[in-house]
């Protein structure tokens, strides 16, 4: 679990003392108040979820958007960089074969396990993730709408074919038996993204689809600088419809991908309710949010409504 940083030194602390107490119990008593607020939601039942990468910090997969994203030294690869560069795709996929031991060695967290219990409990109607890990399938909610695809499959931009990562982390690893070894660093992002230094990655082979034989490989996640596909957009917007209300876990919403879906909820006067550490861009359309840690959070609606042993 994510600890809150110290705003003053030790020694200032201190003297502080008699203040930082009252301002905790009022921070606590107030997020009491709106988890009250946000029981009550959940209790009409059919309540859609926006997930976003605060929901699986506490699983070990930092959050490049919240206060780590800092550390955060390199852009990340937009689809046009991508498709149009072989040194582009050489660079992504060496950085993510380090980082899909991360992802694949992720389990689930309380966070994820309370949504499912929910939405096996019929509280929750759905669940719509904007993160690649897979970790609400693992948890039990196979039926996710996974926004922005899943690192664990990969696609062919020459024949379309799909395959699974695991297939290409063995190929990926025959051609470049010594990799792991030789790199040094191992800072990983959401997108299953290393830190890594550049005359290495210019070592890395990569891998051409096995059905085609020439296809680029990508992996089945959306860019930055591309879309989510149609379909499965219209996916999110049926399940709000059937929806009471939406509820957003772990994300500050930045992109317009998730954005797109408070606002629709908002427009169509249902209730926003939001938990996560520090402000968002659908604020303004939340009529309760909660800003403390989710694991905790989510155990405690879903012992409050009664859908796990407490
Ligand atoms: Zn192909």
């Amino acid at each position: 679990m994510r600890v809150r940083p110290m705003l003053v030194p030790p020694a200032e602390a201190d003297r502080h003392a008699p203040d930082q107490r009252a301002e905790q119990v009022v921070r606590q008593a107030d997020s009491e108040d709106e988890l009250a607020d946000i029981e009550q939601i959940l209790a009409r039942r059919d309540v859609a979820v926006l997930t976003g990468a605060g929901l699986s910090t506490e699983s070990g997969i930092p959050d490049y958007r919240g206060a780590t994203g800092s550390l955060r030294r390199h852009t990340p690869m937009t689809y046009q960089d991508f498709v149009a560069s072989a040194a582009g795709r050489q660079r992504y996929w060496a950085r993510s074969f380090l980082g899909w031991r991360t992802i694949v060695g992720a389990r689930p967290n309380v966070g994820h396990y309370a949504v499912a219990d929910l939405e096996r409990a019929g509280y929750v109607s759905g669940v719509i993730t904007q993160n690649v890990d897979g970790l609400h399938r693992a948890a039990g909610s196979p039926d996710a709408i996974e926004l922005h695809g899943g690192l664990d499959r990969v696609i062919c931009l020459g024949c379309r074919a799909e395959s699974t990562r695991e297939q290409l982390d063995e190929r990926l690893h025959a051609a470049n038996p010594d990799f792991r070894e030789r790199a040094e660093s191992t800072r990983i992002n959401p997108d299953g993204d290393v830190e890594l230094d550049d005359t290495l990655v210019a070592t890395f082979r990569i891998a051409s689809c096995t059905d085609c034989g020439t296809g680029i490989l990508k992996p089945d996640v959306v860019f930055f600088g591309e879309n989510v596909p149609r379909p499965r957009v219209q996916q999110c917007y049926d399940l709000i419809d059937r929806s009471t209300a939406l509820l957003v876990l772990g994300s500050s919403l930045t992109v317009m991908s998730g954005l797109r879906f408070v606002r629709y909820a908002a427009k169509a006067y249902k209730p926003v309710a939001i938990i996560n550490q520090g402000q968002t861009r659908g604020d303004e359309h939340a009529s309760v949010r909660a800003d403390v840690p989710l694991g905790r959070a989510l155990t405690q609606l879903a012992e409050r409504l009664a859908v796990t042993a407490p």
